[in-house]
């Protein structure tokens, strides 16, 4: 979510705000106050200068009138700033800056009453107001500005006095100029920072479009577990960190038994509500980290990546259990069974033997009777290679 569209109902009108203007807005506004800190010591410097080798003025009366007096001045409207930074609600400390820019400005221009050329520092908290990229800020330090130019005119005699009213429109246009550009270059910074948004914005809309379709491409939409794609793509990275000795890998090849009878009896759309539920008991029986696919029909492979060997084989005895025990109201309140093949990876097996382990050990447990579940290494070789046979010519006839 990028711009907050507000409408106001009173009004009809939609405004648009850009919450990340205010990104930053502490550190900004703490530099402000340090730059204020430097203007002062800038400002001590020159006058102490100017003191020691312009002034005709004798020091007893230059240091009070150009010295001591702005300088507590400037000091004591920093102070505050810095006092009501720490005080008020930060919504406040953008104007309280902009008005301290305007103070300092005051201060400089009224003392140097001589000094024509310094109302342009009048132009300073509109300067200061573009840090914040936002209109009613510049809008109020253009205020600022021109009350303060007037503001001067009207109460100190001396400015009225040295200033013809040519003078001083001069000035006002010239600021009118300064504070046009400063609206420019606002607004230009705003344009590009919503261009700016509006691509990341359609970058993100890109990456989440890529992430659905990764996910959808690698999504059985019927039982919503992953399907047999997916499947071979984690088992190549799992065996790779199983290979390092990185993890527990276990595989369980899950069939239902007689699922050709169902389909025959209560017909596909009862089925197709079976393997649902099937794989739903297999997705709620698992943790976080290990993946329920479908495999492919009524066949689901699961890849446990976090139990150690008993654990995930009473997991896969706990699954089959509770299918056992699972009505299905499609089938008249019958429930189905599984039988599962379970093998667990030992380095160097490669992805293809540790499959064909699991699906032998579930040829077995077929053979053997359904609804059971049988570890690859507890039968024995002999039985193994027949199974295995048995199950790569079955894998043959399923291709
Ligand atoms: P076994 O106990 O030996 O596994 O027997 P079986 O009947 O379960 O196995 P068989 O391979 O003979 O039949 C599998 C059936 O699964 C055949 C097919 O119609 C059905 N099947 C495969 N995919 C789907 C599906 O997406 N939906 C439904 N409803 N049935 C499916
Ligand atoms: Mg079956
Ligand atoms: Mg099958």
């Amino acid at each position: 979510m990028v711009y907050f569209i507000n409408t106001d109902p009173a009004e009809g009108k939609v405004k648009m705000s850009l919450p990340s203007m205010e990104f930053n807005q502490k550190r900004w506004n703490r530099l402000l106050l340090s730059g204020y800190w430097v203007t002062i010591f800038l400002s001590v410097l020159v006058e102490l200068l100017y003191m020691l080798h312009a002034s005709e003025l004798p020091r007893s009366e230059f240091f009070p009138k150009y010295i001591a007096l702005p300088t507590s001045l400037m000091f004591a409207a920093v102070l505050t700033a810095e006092a009501s930074v720490r005080l008020l609600s930060p919504k406040w400390h953008d104007y309280v800056l902009i008005s301290t820019a305007s103070l300092l400005a005051l201060i400089v221009t009224s003392i140097h009453t001589t000094l024509d050329y310094l109302l342009f520092f009048l132009c300073f908290p509109n300067m200061i107001s573009i840090f914040y990229f936002q209109y009613k800020k510049l809008a109020f330090a253009i205020a600022a500005t021109f009350a303060s130019l007037f503001f001067l005119y009207a109460v100190i005699p001396e400015i009225h006095r040295s200033m013809s009213f040519i003078d001083l429109l001069c000035i006002t246009v010239l600021l009118a100029i300064y504070s046009g550009i400063a609206l420019g270059v606002l607004a230009r910074g705003r344009e590009t920072l919503r261009h700016l948004r509006s691509s990341y914005e359609s970058n993100q809309e890109l990456l989440v479009r890529n992430i659905m379709m990764d996910k959808l491409a690698k999504t059985d939409a019927l039982t919503d577990t992953y399907n047999h794609m997916a499947y071979h793509e984690f088992v190549e990275k799992l065996v790779e960190q199983a290979e390092k000795g990185l993890l527990h890998l276990q595989i369980a090849v899950m069939d239902i038994d007689n699922f050709k009878k169902v389909n025959d009896t209560y017909g596909h759309r009862a089925g197709d509500n079976v393997l649902r539920e099937v794989a739903s008991i297999a997705r709620s029986k698992v943790g976080p980290n290990d993946f329920v696919a479908r495999y492919g029909g009524e066949e689901f492979v699961i890849l446990f990546t976090e139990l150690a060997y008993p654990a995930a084989f009473d997991t896969v005895e706990e699954i089959r259990r509770t299918v056992a025990e699972t009505p299905h109201d499609s089938l008249g309140g019958l429930a189905v069974t599984v039988s599962v093949g379970v093998n667990r990876y030992v380095p160097g097996m490669g992805k293809e033997r540790f499959f064909q382990g699991a699906d032998a050990a579930l040829y077995h447990a077929k053979r053997t009777g359904k609804n059971r579940t049988v570890a690859a290494e507890t039968i024995d070789s002999g039985t193994a290679a027949a199974s295995a046979a048995a199950s790569v010519a079955a894998s043959i006839a399923r291709d």
